[in-house]
């Protein structure tokens, strides 16, 4: 029997062979994807312009697969549009199990698509990523146009390169190098590319609810060579005040909504100032709140009789939960307006509008132990471990499919959700190799 080096070795000599045209078969890939799920991916690669007729033939078969796709869509038409209503009771059910999902939230004509590559064992790895980017901006901001990726020194520029083609795409050609070096993958590779996580994360919610799981689940968010064990969990509030309006000029004859919002407001942050205290975290930050839209009042002549704010909590994975949260920001308003007159008879009304639960792995687990050995053996690096203070879909496959999860991928957070968005080349190739050496020591 080969051993691993062997194995790696004939992989890794495919890899060397890559050349320029690995993108166009990159776009051949996405094309279809893209197709399915989200916008279609223009690619114009000027570095390949010596390959002219070799590059036409490639998009000719690349327009073949669209109208491919275009006829499958036709064909599923129907089945798809049942698909909506389908998801929407998805998203319900997770948001009364799981406290997941952003209901309402426009996801018409996007849709998830799953692949499973069999292998020798059936003990199986899952590599998810999102397709959905945020918008493009200001687009004079752009030195390219956002949705032609180029290559130019050493990195593809494009919106959404980084968060997270790049990713998805990582996980998807470290199969393809299995294939083009003719070894039989050692293990089931699964790929989950989901249609929607920016919104909320629906995409993962409706992939786990479904069933999608695996032995290990790689997001393969950018972490720019570095693997995230652990984020935050959140929920967002909002609060409404009322008061009693009159002319300011008589004041006292009313009672102003923003001045006992602020008054609530207060009591909040004394509840932060006590997690600050009490809780710690080896690789997250402290949890915390933010004021982060206040609301009320018309004029300054008037005295309020309206005021709303919303807050986010960020709040520690495994240490806090969301109900102990939730039962602690409530009880804090309502002992504060429980010492008010006006608040006691006219409560505020506090509500849930968005949440999202935080995970935690350990670093001696086999997933983030399997991973940081094969960035080593790829790379030469050591993988450093951090947690990280922004969500991602990582909580959806840690909590609703209950399966060992890590996050890592080609990119930078710095450019991610900006203008002129990039990945690095060579950073992308490192994460291809170093998955398939995950996949082979899986
Ligand atoms: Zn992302």
């Amino acid at each position: 029997m080969l051993s691993t080096q062997i194995i790696f070795a004939a992989i890794h000599s495919k890899l060397v062979e890559f050349n320029a045209n690995f993108f166009l078969q990159i776009f051949n890939t996405f094309v279809l994807f893209s197709f399915l799920t989200w916008k279609l991916f223009k690619p114009v690669s000027k570095v390949l312009e010596d390959r002219k007729n070799k590059i036409k033939n490639q998009f000719d078969s690349a327009e073949e697969k669209v109208q491919e796709a275009n006829a499958l869509y036709e064909s599923y038409k129907e089945k798809l549009d049942g698909i909506k209503s389908e998801r929407d009771e998805i998203i319900k059910e997770a948001v009364e199990l799981h406290h997941e999902g952003n209901l309402g939230h426009e996801n018409t004509s996007r849709y998830n698509v799953y692949a499973t590559f069999a292998g020798v064992s059936s003990k199986s790895i899952l590599f998810n990523g999102h397709i959905d980017t945020m918008p493009p901006g200001e687009l004079s901001h752009w030195r390219t146009k956002p949705h032609d990726p180029i290559i130019a020194n050493g990195r593809l520029y494009g919106l959404g390169s980084a968060d997270m083609k790049a990713g998805l795409l990582s996980g998807i050609l470290a199969v393809k190098l299995f294939k083009d070096a003719g070894i039989p993958l050692p293990v089931t590779v699964k790929i989950a590319s989901v249609a929607d996580e920016e919104g909320g994360g629906n995409g993962s919610v409706v992939a786990t609810m479904n069933g999608q799981k695996a032995d290990g689940v790689i997001v393969c968010e950018p972490t720019n060579g570095e693997l995230v064990l652990a984020n935050m969990a959140f929920v967002f509030f909002k609060v409404t005040v009322l008061g009693s309006s009159c002319h300011s000029g008589a004041k006292w004859l009313g009672v102003n909504a923003i001045e006992k919002a602020i008054f609530l407001m207060s009591a909040i942050e004394e509840l932060e100032h006590r997690w600050l205290l009490t809780k710690k975290h080896p690789l997250l930050p402290p949890p915390s709140q933010n004021f982060g839209v206040i609301e009320g009042g018309s004029a300054g002549s008037t005295v309020p009789d309206h005021c709303c704010f919303k807050t986010c909590v960020h709040y520690l994975p495994n240490q806090m939960n969301y109900e102990e949260v939730v039962r602690e920001y409530t009880e804090c308003i309502n002992t504060r307006a429980n010492g008010d007159s006006w608040l006691r008879e006219n409560p505020p009304q506090i509500e849930i509008y968005q949440t999202g639960g935080g995970f935690e792995i350990d670093r001696e687990e086999r997933l983030p132990s399997a991973m940081s050995a094969a960035w080593k053996h790829t790379t030469g690096n050591v993988m450093p471990v951090v947690g990280s203070p922004s969500g991602c879909d990582c909580r959806l496959w840690a909590n609703i499919a209950n399966c060992p999860v890590i996050q890592t991928g080609p990119g930078e957070l710095k450019d991610c959700h900006t203008p002129n968005e990039s990945v690095s080349v060579s950073q992308f190739y490192q994460y291809i190799e170093a998955f398939a050496e995950l996949i082979l020591s899986w």
